[in-house]
């Protein structure tokens, strides 16, 4: 069906509070979490040219089925970011910051995918990229990161995939023992799997399809195929993981989905949700991104979580609520308004949350609007308050009743009984 013209376009959604004070609440936790660790915020645009991106590997979905790409009126090839860790890097690359350079990211991405619950063509991510080390003790700080956020948003049951792709000649070694066993049996694989074996062999490994899951579940182990100092390296992040006491599952089938991987990957996976949509989050080693946009050769590492499938996660845990309240104090003016205009911005300055009635409406009317507001506190100010210099304060919530107080004294009052 076409898209009708005042609605939100497939795939994308309008975010209202209070799911959008929830959102900014999960950014700000995944900010003081990573910023406790020396992460630095980078922002990069949203669309780069489309070059950037190729770099995620031509025989990707995101690359070839799903990225928005167009010619600007200038005659640029432009792609909306189907992800950010290519920008990142394409950020490293032009500005060569110091390293290690740690940073973190939050916005959407643009993916032209099958739209479904917990599936978007616009969708945002908070993300990390640490680039310069190649010490396995800083894949294990990225994941632990990550695992930490979880655990602040109150998530229990998440789920930690680990794999290594190896080194590129173990990769590549593996990538040819894998297209020799599928190709042994091509018919007995679904279509789609054998032109996925055409393009991009690990991928056949994602498949959920019944007809390719015993050639599957009989393919070479990447494990197997990995050379001394990854398997070295591999068992140093272990090492790291199990000291910090975060659970992970070895999980040598995970491929996922973009082609720059090397060494270690890993995937998160919310346990409370369907199949269909419980990758909350996923990364990994990229150690040859840098040097592909240009940069000297410098490893890094990173995650992007899924905003959307993490609060998704979070409501089939039943937890991270949204924050309650919008405003504490709700000023009541039945003098004309004048009083209204000076309180809200004296209180609003002194750091509460202040909002007010409108249009000269009846006191009782006001009442109504004070009590739909969710502030703890009215301050009413009616002719007998004008004439002596006061404000009554009125307890909406509890039962500490009223007072009228001087309004020199309206601050300090309302700082002791707001929580
Ligand atoms: P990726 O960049 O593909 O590694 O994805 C990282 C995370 O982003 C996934 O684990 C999902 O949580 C989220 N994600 C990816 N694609 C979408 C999408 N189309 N809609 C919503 N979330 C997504």
């Amino acid at each position: 069906m076409a898209d009708s013209i005042y609605r939100a376009p497939k795939g994308t959604r309008d975010i209202l509070w209070p799911d959008s004070a929830r959102w900014r609440a999960l950014v700000e936790a995944f900010a003081d979490v990573v910023g406790a660790a020396g992460y630095t915020q980078v922002v990069p645009p949203m669309f780069e040219h489309v070059e950037v991106f190729r770099r995620l590997g031509d025989a990707t979905d995101v690359v070839a089925k799903e990225m928005y790409e167009f010619l600007d009126k200038g005659g640029r090839s432009i792609a909306l970011r189907p992800e950010q860790t290519a920008s990142v890097v394409r950020v490293f690359a032009e500005h060569r910051p110091v390293v290690p350079w740690k940073v973190w990211y939050t916005g959407p991405n643009f993916r032209y995918e099958r739209a479904q619950k917990g599936r978007f063509r616009q969708f945002d991510q908070v993300g990390v990229e640490a680039l310069g080390p190649d010490d396995p003790h800083l894949d294990a700080e990225v994941i632990a990161l990550a695992w930490r956020f979880y655990e602040r948003l109150g998530l229990r049951q998440v789920t930690l995939l680990l794999n290594s792709l190896g080194n590129p000649d173990d990769r590549s070694r593996y990538v040819d023992a894998l297209t020799a066993h599928f190709s042994a049996d091509a018919d007995a694989l679904s279509e789609e799997s054998r032109t996925t074996l055409a393009t991009n062999p690990l991928r056949v490994l994602d498949s959920r399809r019944p007809e390719d899951a015993d050639l599957v579940a009989a393919a070479p182990e990447m494990l197997d195929f990995l050379s001394d100092d990854a398997a070295v390296h591999f068992a140093r992040v272990r090492g790291a993981l199990d000291a910090l006491g975060i659970p992970y599952t070895v999980s040598p089938r995970l491929v996922r989905g973009l082609d720059y991987y090397l060494r270690t990957t890993f995937e998160f996976v919310a346990e409370a949700l369907d199949a269909a949509q419980d990758a909350v989050g996923g990364g990994g080693r990229y150690d040859r991104l840098a040097e592909e946009m240009g940069a000297p050769p410098t490893p890094g590492v990173g995650f992007a979580l899924g905003v959307d499938r993490t609060l998704l996660a979070c409501d089939a845990e039943g937890v991270f609520d949204a924050p309650a309240t919008v405003i504490d104090v709700f000023v009541v003016d039945t003098c004309g308004g004048d009083e209204a205009v000076l309180l809200t911005d004296e209180v609003r300055r002194a750091g509460m949350r202040v909002d007010r009635a409108w249009d000269d409406r009846s006191m009782k009317a006001q009442m109504k609007a004070a009590d739909r507001s969710g502030a703890a506190i009215a301050l009413i100010v009616g002719e007998d308050e004008r004439s002596s210099g006061t404000v009554t304060v009125r307890d909406l919530r509890g039962d500490a009743g009223q007072q009228a107080v001087p309004r020199a004294e309206l601050i300090e009052t309302l700082q002791t009984r707001l929580p």
